[in-house]
């Protein structure tokens, strides 16, 4: 297949990923088309696998154990339990068919800066509580697996969300934003760490990154985080703000001074970060609109899991949500969400 698109001056351009076939490895209408028990084939494998063993959530046991074809259930040969193929994962006691579900995490997949909760009940035709919720589960099943330390070239920036209060109508009624006073009490920084590719390695750009919440960018914030995500001995990338000087002492750190230039003299950038950021607002000023605090790092999370698999075909993507929500655990926070059980606190980092 030919890689390359001719331009209106009928010059040979090289096509951009995302315009390849391969970036289009699935789509809504084959998700639709599941029967129920395409769509229960398809979660169990990507739960247990293609072996004949399962295990039982109950306790633990791997094991074939007693399967009932008729509701896709099956009994424990151990403890005699009933689960289903969803049975302690995050679709745990679902009420709308697997496919649905299915088909929201495609719609999830796609929508690249990201998807909010009326759109995707629009879509699906389902209640908005019930979108809301499920977004939040598949954001669940995004977390960083493993406590892998950054390595090599980490860029990092911080950026506010949540700091604006409207003002007054008239002028003389406006309070002074600047001031911390009258900033707005929910204001939050989110802290972005992003580990880039070698010049050795095949891909571009960053490949690894975790974010954070934090009330202020300042050095008690980075001084606890740095240390305790990023590798010693790996060069990292920020801007002036002076959060970042006390790690002189302990890492090789690079300046870029963004109110002079995008680009230090000796090359370095922070721009792995903007990207992330960029990425972020547009998701935040175009769908979301209002995060709220207690789960702003949900969101924050969303983009760095977004912008890490920036370059896979959409049925890759597709294939590692639906595996992590297989393999995450019933959610607490929202499990019953609607009926009162609520996560009790923002998560903060430092
Ligand atoms: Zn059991």
């Amino acid at each position: 297949m030919s890689l390359k698109t001719t331009t209106a001056l009928g010059l040979h351009m090289p096509l951009h990923f995302l315009l390849k076939a391969e970036a289009r490895t699935l789509s809504l209408p084959k998700v639709l088309a599941m029967t129920d028990l395409d769509a229960f084939s398809l979660f169990r494998r990507m739960r247990w696998g293609d072996g004949e063993e399962v295990t039982c959530p109950h306790c633990g046991t791997i094991h074939k154990h007693y399967f009932r074809p008729a509701r896709l259930i099956w009994r424990c040969a151990a403890c005699g339990d009933d689960f289903s193929v969803t049975s302690g994962t995050v679709f745990a006691h679902h009420k709308l068919p697997l496919r649905l579900y299915l088909a929201a995490a495609l719609l999830y997949t796609n929508a690249v800066k990201g998807i909010s909760a009326l759109q995707m009940a629009r879509d699906l035709g389902v209640q908005h509580k019930s979108a809301y919720v499920l977004l939040h589960k598949l954001r669940e099943s995004l977390h960083p697996m493993g406590d892998q330390l950054l390595q090599g070239e980490v860029h990092m920036d911080g950026a506010y969300v949540g700091g604006i209060v409207r003002p007054e109508n008239r002028k003389e009624d406006r309070a002074d934003r600047r001031l911390a006073e009258n900033q707005s009490p929910d204001k939050r920084c989110i802290v972005v760490m992003r580990e880039c590719h070698a010049a050795n390695d095949e891909g571009v750009g960053a490949k690894r990154t975790l974010t954070f919440i934090v009330k202020k960018e300042t050095q008690a914030a980075m001084g606890k985080l740095v240390p305790e995500h990023v590798a010693p001995g790996a060069v990292i990338c920020a801007d002036e703000s002076d959060a970042y000087d006390l790690l002189h002492a302990k890492y090789a750190v690079r300046r870029v001074n963004h109110s002079q230039e995008y680009r230090a003299e000796d090359g370095t950038t922070n721009n792995q970060a903007e990207s992330y950021f960029s990425r972020l607002r547009r998701m935040q000023i175009g769908q979301i609109h209002k995060v709220s605090v207690k789960y702003l790092d949900e969101y924050a999370n969303e983009i760095a899991y977004r912008e890490d698999t920036r370059r896979w075909a959409n049925g890759r993507i597709f294939n590692d949500i639906v595996t992590r929500c297989a393999r995450t655990p019933t959610s607490r926070d929202w499990c019953g969400y609607w009926q009162g059980n609520k996560r009790a606190q923002e998560r903060l980092a430092a």
